[in-house]
């Protein structure tokens, strides 16, 4: 530890501290070698409604390396954010999502699901970040009605103003906005009025309350509420057990996504899956 050394320049010699930036500087290097190798992909995760029927699809990037095998979100966005790079893999996931899209507008079950893509931070507030979207649902054919974007609460402090602005020019436009992992951050009841919503999504932490936490029922309860009173559409994520969908419906909560369901998926997973349930 620092102390042990006793110097004023400890931390440039820490071992550990030197290991861990080294770690960094490697994998910020492997992303970009992975993108130039087009190592990046996209999964979808079904969301059904009550009826079981598919609603629609979130996709989550994933990054299919070649010597580590198929990683998750978790293991290299905060870097590729730190580093400034998350912009190339959000155009990866644009690309993808909308291509997708575009490819399911023929096939029975999958022509009218809404597509969901996640707002990385920086890419909301990137300059062009409008045309650039609708840039991308023009070249693939995507369906700008049926493309949603998911934003979260902490996302719009940087810039409460422009985030509005934004999102009002591509809701203009058609796009849909969902409000991801509502409830974990910073939330006024005033912004939410001000922005162009049409969905609340459930964080999975109160989900995984259920059913024994009274706190996160309590919560959940507030959040289909308060949806309800806006007018906006209400899911929730992570979603594992039978007893959670069921006290989740029974407090008005009438759209899910999470393993009970499926996990995320390759495209081609999605359209098995339809297939299979309209035989
Ligand atoms: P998120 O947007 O809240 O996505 C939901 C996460 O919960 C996904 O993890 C999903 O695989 C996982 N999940 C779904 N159902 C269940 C369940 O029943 N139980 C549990 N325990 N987990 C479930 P994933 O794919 O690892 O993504 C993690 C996070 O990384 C996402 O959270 C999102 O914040 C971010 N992310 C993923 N893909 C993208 C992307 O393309 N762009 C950006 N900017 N962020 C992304
Ligand atoms: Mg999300
Ligand atoms: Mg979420
Ligand atoms: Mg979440």
């Amino acid at each position: 530890a620092a102390k042990d050394i006793g110097r004023g320049e400890h931390c440039f010699f820490d071992p550990a501290m030197q290991e861990a930036i080294s770690q960094r500087l490697l994998l910020e290097e492997d992303i970009v070698r992975g993108l130039a190798a087009k190592e990046f992909g996209v999964y979808f995760q079904p969301q059904f409604n009550d009826e079981h029927q598919l609603i629609g699809v979130e996709s989550l990037v994933r990054w299919h390396h070649f010597e580590r095998g198929l990683l998750s979100p978790f293991a290299f966005i905060e870097v590729a954010e730190a580093a400034g790079i998350m912009k190339k893999i959000d155009e990866v996931v644009m690309l993808r999502a909308c291509e997708q899209m575009a490819a399911w507008s023929t096939v029975a079950g999958l022509s009218d699901i809404t597509v969901s893509i996640n707002v990385s931070p920086a890419q909301l507030y990137q300059t062009g970040f409008v045309e650039e979207v609708l840039a991308v649902v023009k070249q693939t054919g995507a369906d700008l009605r049926r493309l949603k974007l998911e934003i979260t609460e902490s996302m719009l402090v940087t810039d409460m103003n422009q985030a509005i602005s934004r999102m009002r020019e591509l809701k203009a436009a058609g796009i849909r906005f969902s409000i991801d992992d509502f409830g974990t951050g910073y939330s006024s009841l005033q912004y939410l009025q001000q922005l162009p919503l049409d969905q609340l999504k459930i964080d999975q932490s109160f989900v995984r309350g259920l059913p024994e936490d009274a706190s996160s029922l309590a919560i959940i309860r507030a959040v289909i509420a308060m949806a309800h009173s806006l007018g906006l559409e209400v899911i929730a994520e992570g979603v594992e057990t039978q007893t959670q969908r069921d006290i989740l419906l029974a407090n008005g909560c009438q759209l899910y996504q999470g393993y009970l369901y499926a996990k995320p998926l390759p495209a081609a997973k999605i359209a098995e899956l339809v297939a299979i349930n309209n035989d």
